[in-house]
C-alpha cells in the first residue's frame, strides 16, 4: 500500500508526497501536528496538512528569514522570533556571532517539544544557552514592550486561526514599538502567484507600521507555487545596505542572494505599487 501527502495550494491543485511512514501524530490545543518520513524530502512537519518544513528545503526559508534581516543590521544583538516552533530560525539567528540573546516566542509546546524530540537538525539550537523559549502568543507578547529587540523576525503558519492576529496593523505597529533604534524587521509574507491579493494585503498593513517595508522573495520547493514572498521592514534602515557575511555554513543565502532576492518580476511590480522602486 502507498501512503501520500497531499497538500492543497488551490482547490485545484495540490502537491503530492509519498510518504514512507508516520513518525508522531497529536492533536494539539491549537493543531493537528504530525511528523512524516518523505522519500524526497527526508522528515518534515506538517501542521493541519500544510507542510512547514522539511529536512531537505528548510535552510533556504530559515536562511532567507533571518539572513536578509540580520544582516542589514550593524550589530544585531538581541533577536526576537515569533513562531518558529520547529527551531530553524532561530538556528540561523545564532549563526551571528553579535547575537547575545535569542527569544523564541511559540504558542503551541507540542511543536517544540516535537520538533526537539524528532527533528534535531532543524531544532538544535533551541537548547543554546542564549536562546529562551517562551509559550505565548506573539500576539499578546510584543502589546507591552518597547525598545527591546533589535531584530523581530515573525515565522508563522499561513493567516488563520492563532496566527491571523500576527497579520495586521495592530500587530504590526506594536512589533515596530518593540524594535530598538536601528531594528529590522522580516515576516513570511506568504506565496504571490496564487495569493497576489493576500500577500498584497499583508504588504501593505506592514507599510502602515514602518517607514521602509520592502517584499523579497525565494524559491522553496515544497511551499505552494515555487515562489515564496517575504517582507524586510525597518524605521529606517534599508534593504540594500548589506554588511559582509558574518556567518559560516550557509547554503542559500550569500549578500549577491540577498540583492537579487528583491529584485522582482514585473508581473509582481503592481502588488506592492511605486513602493518596490522607492523601497
Ligand atoms: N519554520 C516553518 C517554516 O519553515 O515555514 C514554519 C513555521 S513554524 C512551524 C510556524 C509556527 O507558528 C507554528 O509552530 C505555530 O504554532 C506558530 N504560531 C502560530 N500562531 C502563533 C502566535 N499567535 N504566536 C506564536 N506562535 C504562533
Amino acid at each position: 500500500m502507498e501512503l501520500w501527502l497531499i497538500e492543497r495550494h488551490t482547490d485545484r491543485l495540490s502537491l503530492n508526497v509519498k510518504v514512507e511512514k508516520t513518525v508522531y501524530r497529536e492533536k494539539t490545543r491549537y493543531q493537528d501536528l504530525a511528523i512524516v518520513d518523505t522519500y524526497e524530502f527526508g522528515r518534515a512537519l506538517i501542521l493541519d496538512g500544510v507542510i512547514q518544513t522539511t529536512e531537505r528545503d528548510e535552510f533556504i526559508y530559515h536562511e532567507m528569514l533571518a539572513h536578509v534581516p540580520l544582516h542589514v543590521h550593524t550589530n544585531p544583538e538581541r533577536v526576537l522570533v515569533i513562531g518558529g516552533g520547529d527551531g530553524g530560525t532561530i538556528r540561523e539567528v545564532l549563526r551571528h556571532p553579535t547575537v547575545k540573546e535569542a527569544h523564541l516566542v511559540e504558542i503551541d509546546e507540542a511543536v517544540v517539544r516535537a520538533c526537539t524530540t524528532y527533528m534535531p537538525s532543524i531544532s538544535c539550537a533551541l537548547s543554546d544557552p542564549r536562546v529562551r523559549v517562551i509559550i505565548d502568543d506573539g500576539v499578546e507578547f510584543v502589546k507591552d514592550k518597547a525598545g527591546e529587540y533589535d531584530a523581530v523576525l515573525v515565522d508563522s503558519t499561513d493567516p488563520s486561526g492563532p496566527s491571523l492576529g500576527l497579520f495586521n496593523v495592530e500587530f504590526y505597529s506594536n512589533v515596530a514599538r518593540v524594535l530598538r533604534d536601528g531594528g529590522v524587521f522580516a515576516a513570511q509574507t506568504e506565496q504571490p502567484f496564487f495569493e497576489p491579493d493576500l500577500v498584497r494585503r499583508i504588504f501593505h498593513m506592514i507599510s502602515q507600521a514602518f517607514p521602509v517595508a520592502r517584499p523579497y522573495l525565494a524559491t522553496i520547493p515544497t511551499y505552494s507555487s515555487w515562489s515564496w514572498c517575504f517582507t524586510f521592514a525597518s524605521k529606517g534602515e534599508h534593504a540594500e545596505n548589506v554588511m559582509p557575511t558574518r556567518c559560516t555554513g550557509l547554503r542559500y543565502y550569500s549578500r549577491e542572494v540577498h540583492l537579487a532576492s528583491f529584485a522582482l518580476p514585473p508581473f509582481m511590480h503592481h502588488l506592492f505599487e511605486q513602493d518596490v522602486a522607492t523601497g
